[in-house]
């Protein structure tokens, strides 16, 4: 006897199950606003798209089964999960966040934080004492990311989330897990509240929708997080809905293609003397951390050559990576985060948390590993990092 609750997740990314009446191996898009009532005794289980529709149930259970959780509410950016779950915050609250944080993320709570009435604190949440400094039992959010990027920081989830909870009991412990998908990490095994991810990333994987996954084993912060989907109308399209459907089947299949071209890479990198972030490479300061709480390490990674020039000249000459923010898709990309994702960041701020301004990085594909390390090579050549 099978028992679909024991199949393994690259297993579960495949088998999508919904019902349909018309016996459709895949599941159809309910492209339609209204549902119409039998008679007026007898409503569906469906009205009104904003508060539910079909295609969107089949993928939030879908990923419910990934996640391992209660409850997956999938809506229209990875910024919007944000924004509902910020919803949560009463004016005045106490938040604690990174420091290194996803830009978006850093607007949104500073805007918070100057209009919305939260009282946010910034700080380096690898740095345990000043986490147990900055956490009291009036912090009512802690917000985290891990690895974060392109410093690839990592974060000690079950630390904090143990120490926020031991603090106050009521304290939400919120995770971005885009970096990691639920293939890599399970955030809420590790003590999350709640755990958000950009499905833009790589869940979707081909750059073509915006899409954000909220989850939670709590039914009330899933009924309270609901109340905001459906006052504000952000749950995920029914056609976005279907695409994300059709990205999820081989996440796990594009991860293990990513993961190992990004390995090859990372150690090929630092064969040519140039100093390389990337949690997979055993010389990474919090190697052992990352793998206490993961099952891999992702495909993003970042490298200094030492000087601003140098590290445009060789994204001038880069043909087959594309030069773009975001990350996650099946094709290779490659960033200079201080001109681009990181430039809304004043200098200042990224000088005084040694963000270096000649870093770049590298969100890796599933292309031939030998084309991209040629690639990187003829521009490492080009811009006069290596020789040969
Ligand atoms: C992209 C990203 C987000 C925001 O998601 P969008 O889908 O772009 O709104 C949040 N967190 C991280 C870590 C991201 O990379």
């Amino acid at each position: 006897m099978t028992n679909a609750n024991n199949w393994k997740l690259n297993t579960k990314v495949v088998k999508i199950e919904h019902e349909d009446g018309n016996h459709a191996s895949i599941p159809p898009i309910y492209q339609s606003t209204t549902f119409k009532a039998k008679n007026m005794d007898e409503m569906g289980q469906y009205d009104y798209t904003r508060s539910g529709n079909p295609t969107r149930t089949t993928l939030q259970e879908h990923l419910a089964k990934i996640i391992g959780c209660e409850t997956v509410w999938a809506v229209n950016s990875g910024m919007s999960a944000l924004d509902i779950i910020a919803r949560l915050i009463k004016p005045g609250e106490h938040v604690v966040a990174g420091d290194d944080l996803y830009g978006g993320t850093q607007r949104l709570l500073t805007f918070l934080n100057t209009n919305g009435g939260a009282n946010v604190s910034h700080i380096d949440l690898t740095n345990l004492d000043l986490v147990k400094k900055t956490i009291t039992k009036d912090t009512a959010v802690v917000f985290l990311e891990s690895p974060t990027n392109p410093l690839i920081k990592v974060v000690d989830l079950k630390s904090i989330a143990d120490y926020a909870h031991s603090m106050n009991p009521n304290a939400l412990v919120v995770f971005d897990n885009t970096m990691m998908t639920p293939l890599l990490m399970k955030p809420l095994e590790l003590g999350a509240d709640i755990q958000y991810e950009s499905a833009t990333k790589y869940l979707n994987g081909h750059h073509d929708i915006m899409a954000g996954i909220i989850a939670t084993n709590s039914e009330d912060l899933a009924k309270r997080l609901f109340f905001v989907i459906n006052s504000i109308g952000s749950g995920l399209a029914p056609f976005d809905s279907w695409l994300l459907l059709r990205g999820l089947k081989t996440l796990s299949l594009r991860l293990e293609r990513q993961q190992s071209n990004a390995l090859k890479l990372a150690t090929w990198l630092q064969g040519q003397g140039l100093k390389v972030r990337y949690p997979g490479l055993k010389d990474h300061p919090q190697y052992e951390l990352h793998h206490s709480q993961c099952k891999g390490d992702g495909a993003v990674l970042s490298f200094e050559t030492g000087d601003l020039k140098t590290s445009e000249k060789i994204i001038a000459e880069v043909e087959l990576y594309a030069i773009t923010v975001s990350f996650g898709a099946v094709n290779s990309l490659i960033s200079l985060p201080c001109k681009m994702s990181h430039a809304a960041i004043d200098p200042k701020v990224r000088a005084e948390r040694d963000f270096p301004e000649d870093l770049i990085r590298i969100c890796v594909g599933i292309e031939d590993v030998d084309d991209l390390i040629d690639d990187l090579n003829n521009a490492l050549k080009k811009a006069g990092v290596v020789k040969n």
